[in-house]
């Protein structure tokens, strides 16, 4: 039987065994709601809490309350950017954003033009950077919001957030940053990073698919999101996943504890997955910043090969990995973020992204040059 080597964790993470543990009183015997009075439903309401404390140490937010938990990163995204801009349509309608952002922000801001906002979509260099300076020059009277991501989905590259947040700010515009890739795997503090709205998810970084959650500052404007109930502060009603929540924050915490380590051995390993990649396989190229990018991700592309056919080729090898975002991969158009970098429609079709997690090894990622290599030499032929 083939042994699966899973190098797509920017797609999803195995939920790791402390965090099911921890979860699994919640899906039976502390199966209470936490909005209920009694004993049951304030044990709920406790785990709540300390899921909120555990998110609020590991993003350094001043309180628990600007914790809000949501179904998923991409609801986090919608909500971040409609919400702020409902709130604050009576100041301005501008928005600025950046080419590569994962489809749950660009989507979110074209729905906002069809409802009378404006969007810029600012350029990036061919690292699939965006530059502090590029912002600032985008600001205008009636700007609102900046929502640049941290870390790209596809390719890794870091932003200089913190420069952005500064820019945004002497303009007196709020900052949001999508930090679902970042959050678990480099250090979030969203005091030094001085953004407003910071979106995760849970699935990214080893807890269950399905619970994410937006950290709002305290006293920025954002209208609510889901009409009900009255929980999350009002703002975010329906019954809280419990479960997944709970989870969510265990793996926050773990995470945080091993963070130092896991970024500086997964720094190694993406390194030397390069420069394997560069001994075995002629004229492989590196997609992405050389150094400032995630610790585990190594997007390639190598001319003349399809992404296509070296997927299907690694699937049958038990290689599992992406060309892109799992969200795209399935589509015929090639990547944005690719496009944007400046990539013509070819080469953006040759890439070919890995991403590792705590459970990825030395020895997974040289089988995985060493296949792709005799893929490349077969299918170059
Ligand atoms: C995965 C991802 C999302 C979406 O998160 P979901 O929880 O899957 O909805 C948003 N932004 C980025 C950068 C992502 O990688």
């Amino acid at each position: 039987m083939l042994i699966l080597i899973y190098l797509d964790n920017a797609a999803t993470t195995k939920v790791r065994a402390e965090v099911l543990e921890a979860m699994l009183p919640y899906l039976q015997e502390q199966y209470g709601n936490p909005s209920s009075v009694y004993g049951l439903g304030r044990e709920a309401h406790h785990a709540l809490d300390i899921a909120r404390e555990q998110l609020k140490t590991a993003l350094g937010a001043k309180l628990a309350r600007e914790i809000f938990f949501t179904g998923c990163g991409t609801e986090s995204d919608n909500w971040a950017i409609s919400g702020a801009a409902h709130a604050l349509r009576q100041k301005g309608r501008h928005i600025i954003t950046s080419k590569v952002e994962h489809h749950a922000v660009l989507d979110t801001c074209r729905a906002l033009e069809t409802d009378g906002y404006e969007v810029t979509y600012l350029d990036v260099d061919c690292y699939g950077q965006v530059s502090p300076e590029a912002v600032r020059a985008a600001i205008r009277e009636d700007t609102i919001l900046v929502s640049v991501m941290f870390a790209n989905n596809e390719v890794g590259t870091i932003n200089p957030i913190a420069e952005i947040a500064q820019a945004a700010h002497q303009a007196g515009v709020l900052m949001h940053t999508d930090a679902v890739q970042a959050v678990g795997h480099v250090k979030i503090d969203v005091q030094e990073l001085g953004v407003d709205l910071l979106s995760l998810s849970g699935h990214k970084f080893h807890s269950p698919k399905g619970v994410g959650a937006l950290y709002v500052r305290q006293g920025t404007p954002i209208d609510k999101y889901m009409h009900g109930g009255g929980q999350e502060r009002g703002r975010r009603s329906g019954t809280e996943n419990l479960a997944s929540i709970v989870g969510m924050g265990r793996a926050i915490e773990l995470a945080s504890q091993e963070l130092e380590g896991e970024a500086q051995r997964l720094t190694a390993l993406r390194e030397e997955m390069i420069k394997m990649a560069r001994q075995k396989i002629p004229g492989v190229i590196l997609n992405g910043h050389p150094t400032q990018r995630l610790p585990g991700n190594v997007n390639l592309r190598i001319p003349e090969l399809t992404s296509e056919a070296a997927l299907y080729n690694l699937d049958m090898m038990g290689i599992a990995c992406s060309s892109g975002s799992a969200c795209t991969a399935g589509s015929l158009s090639p990547s944005h973020v690719l496009m944007a970098m400046g990539l013509s429609e070819k080469e953006a079709r040759g890439a070919l992204r890995f991403t590792f997690s705590r459970y990825t090894t030395r020895q997974e990622v040289e089988a995985a040059v060493q296949t792709l290599a005799e893929i490349a030499q077969r299918l170059r032929k």
